[in-house]
């Protein structure tokens, strides 16, 4: 048992250090951590209390005024979960999208009553889209382009940095654009920095793929497009390149975090965007439909739900996030506690 497996590395027998738990937790290369985690809150204005998210077992709407709110908040932070991405649902839809900018929006109404209950305590980002408040379903507006009826880029433009400056007047710490408009992130920089934020954070869902891993997600905010999909503006999962472009253009512009959405499916994408792009931090999305085969899969037996749920993140972790959000933020918060 001379023989080396690699040159330069004498190691003949790697079951040594996978002996005993104590010597694996030692040498674990991939570690997570509570304070890497970013949870997802639904807030919603068609909801008078607290309700349970059939599509999304395990999660609640939220008013967004409510002290239970609140409450969910402070129990994160104690597990050590500190940032949250708030996401709105309108009590209408519009042509405008007027709720995603309106000063008393769902998303904006949450802001306020969480930084005047828990001041700067926790780190809250802010999606901006307009699929969940624009009657088309759509994340931009609805535009009129050669081939008949498309999604405006330009106009949509307008649109974004309206909402942005909306979401930072109300106090959000990260404004996150995650419709795939180009240019988005350069247009919402100019419009916080020229109304006084300039340090407000921008985390750009740079290499967001047009996924079937949504499903859950466009049921708990209504957002699925009234016509055509959605692939004239979120990559094809076919191209490993436009990640590579989105992020490169999203740096260029701005962006102080990119991401790559969804996770589970995309590992290869996460590893490529960390090893071209080492000077920025990496967030990943560990989307609605990767939570949704977990919570299958061990309700029919077939794994250990916990077991399962920290192999998947620290997957995400291993290839190269600095970053995860996930739905799984307090159940994997609470494990790694109790470790
Ligand atoms: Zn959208």
């Amino acid at each position: 048992m001379a023989q080396t497996v690699l040159p330069g590395f004498p190691i003949n027998r790697p079951r040594r250090l996978r002996l005993l738990p104590g010597l694996r937790d030692l040498v674990a290369e991939a570690r997570l951590h509570p304070n890497m985690f970013m949870l997802p809150i639904f807030v919603s204005e068609h909801h008078e209390k607290p309700s349970p998210i059939e599509s999304l077992p395990g999660h609640y709407y939220y008013p967004p005024n409510s002290p239970e709110l609140i409450k969910s908040i402070q129990q994160s932070l104690e597990l050590g979960v500190k940032s949250f991405i708030l996401f709105g649902r309108p009590s209408h839809k519009d042509d405008l999208a007027s709720r995603a900018y309106a000063s008393d929006g769902p998303v904006q109404s949450a802001l306020r009553n969480i930084r005047s209950e828990l001041g700067y305590e926790p780190v809250i980002a802010t999606d901006l889209c307009i699929c969940s408040y624009h009657s088309s379903g759509h994340c931009g507006v609805p535009g009129k382009c050669r081939i008949g009826y498309c999604v405006d880029n330009d106009s949509t433009l307008k649109l974004y940095q309206k909402i942005a400056v909306s979401q930072a007047e109300a106090g959000s710490d990260i404004i996150a654009p995650s419709g795939m408009m180009d240019g988005q992130v350069n247009a919402i920089r100019e419009a916080l920095d020229s109304n006084g934020y300039s340090d407000i954070s921008i985390m750009a869902y740079s290499a967001k793929f047009a996924s079937n891993f949504y499903g859950p997600f466009r049921d708990v905010l209504e957002s699925a497009p009234k016509w055509g999909d959605r692939r004239s503006y979120q990559a094809d999962f076919r191209n490993a390149r436009d990640a590579l472009v989105e992020v490169a253009l999203d740096i260029k512009e701005g962006a102080d975090i990119v991401m790559v959405k969804p996770a589970l499916a995309y590992l290869d994408i996460i590893s490529l965007v960390k090893k071209e792009f080492p000077y920025i931090p990496l967030a990943a999305y560990n989307v609605s439909g990767e939570y949704m085969m977990v919570e299958l899969m061990s309700r029919s037996g077939f794994a250990d739900k916990k077991a399962l749920m920290l192999e998947i993140l620290t997957s995400i972790r291993r290839a190269g996030a600095d970053i995860i959000i996930t739905y799984h933020a307090l159940e994997a918060a609470r494990l790694l506690v109790e470790v």
